[in-house]
C-alpha cells in the first residue's frame, strides 16, 4: 500500500493543507491554533443560542470580505470585456490577467479571524 496525501482545506481559515491518510481520524484543521479557534468559536455561539452553522464574526473582517468581494466582481467585468474586445491582443490579455490577479489576491489572503 503506498502512502498518499490529499490536499484539504483548514475548517476554520480555509487554506490548502495536506493531510496524510493514514490510521487515525484525518484532520481538518491547519493548525492546532485553528482547531483551537474553532472550538471557541463553537463554544461561544453555544453561550449565544446560535447553531452549529452559525458563526460570530468581527464586523471590520466581514466588510473586508465584502469590500474583496465587489472588487474581485468589477474585476472580472473588466476583463470579460477586454478579452471580448481585444481577443487576440497578449498585451492587453496579459494586463487583464494581472488585474484579475491583483484584485484576487487580498480575498485568497483574507483570515476571518
Ligand atoms: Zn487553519
Amino acid at each position: 500500500m503506498t502512502k498518499s496525501t490529499r490536499v484539504d482545506r483548514c475548517r476554520w481559515c480555509g487554506r490548502r493543507f495536506e493531510r496524510d491518510s493514514g490510521p487515525g481520524r484525518p484532520r481538518t484543521f491547519c493548525r492546532r491554533s485553528c482547531r483551537q479557534r474553532d472550538y471557541e468559536a463553537r463554544a461561544r455561539a453555544k453561550e449565544l443560542g446560535l447553531g452549529d452553522a452559525e458563526l460570530v464574526v468581527a464586523r471590520q473582517r466581514l466588510d473586508e470580505l465584502h469590500d474583496g468581494i465587489a472588487m474581485l466582481e468589477a474585476a472580472i467585468e473588466d476583463v470579460e470585456r477586454d478579452i471580448s474586445e481585444a481577443p487576440d491582443d497578449p498585451a492587453e490579455l496579459d494586463r487583464a490577467l494581472q488585474w484579475l490577479l491583483s484584485a484576487a489576491r487580498p480575498l485568497a489572503n483574507l483570515r476571518l479571524d
